[in-house]
């Protein structure tokens, strides 16, 4: 199965995205995680990604077209993948048609995940990630990963003013992606405002998963 998790940060595109890659055995390619790992390892894409992903902004299409079509080609997505934060904008969606159509395959999914703006910046105030295993929660009081007991952090572009920013970046440059993927047929709606167990249940009824 090929399926992009499509929707507006905060939504819960990656917290879905681990459940499925789970669940179907795929791989889960986030673009933020692998720009969020070069910039620890201090590579050069790390180097030129970070002040603008701190600043809530697109890293370019070039940059980012390269990485995805490398990942694609790889052996790892060879049966799947569930890809979240790609593609973000209109030439991103075109190049990504254009790899998929060279590697002769085809998408089989968009979920297209909505929810209220005011509820996104409610949950990525809270929001705090596992430094260690990556796992994203809720909490208003920050302390050892229930899950593995390493550090939580909130993301550098997780703050009120930055995530405004992202919900601009996101109705200017990402939101027509969604018609992009509607003329095709694609695009399967789902509400994304309800608890995890409600948006995954959601998720595998438009996907006919059991
Ligand atoms: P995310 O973890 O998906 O919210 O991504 C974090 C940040 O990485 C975004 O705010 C962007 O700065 C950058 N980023 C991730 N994916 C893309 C993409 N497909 N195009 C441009 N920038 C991206």
């Amino acid at each position: 199965m090929r399926l992009i998790l499509f929707g507006p940060p905060g939504v819960g595109k990656g917290t879905q995205a681990k459940l499925l890659s789970a669940s179907l055995g795929l791989p889960h390619v986030s673009t933020g995680d692998m720009l969020r790992d070069a910039v620890a390892a201090r590579t050069e894409l790390g180097l030129k990604a970070k002040a603008t992903m701190d600043a809530g902004g697109l890293v370019s299409d070039d940059i980012m077209i390269g990485i995805i079509a490398d990942v694609l080609a790889s052996q790892k997505c060879e049966k799947g993948f569930i890809l979240d934060g790609f593609p973000r904008t209109l030439p991103q969606a075109e190049a990504m048609t254009g790899a998929l159509r060279s590697l002769h395959v085809s998408l089989d999914a968009v979920i297209n995940m909505e929810i209220d703006e005011q509820l996104v910046i409610d949950r990525l105030s809270q929001r705090l990630t596992c430094r260690n295993c990556g796992r994203i929660y809720n909490l208003k009081v920050p302390g050892p990963c229930p899950n593995c007991g390493g550090e939580l952090y909130q993301r550098p572009d997780d703050t009120p003013e930055t995530v405004r920013k992202r919900l601009r970046v996101y109705s200017a440059s990402t939101a027509p992606v969604k018609d992009y993927y509607r003329k095709t047929g694609l695009l399967r709606d789902i509400d994304a405002s309800g608890t995890i167990e409600q948006v995954y249940a959601a998720i595998r009824q438009v996907l006919n998963i059991d």
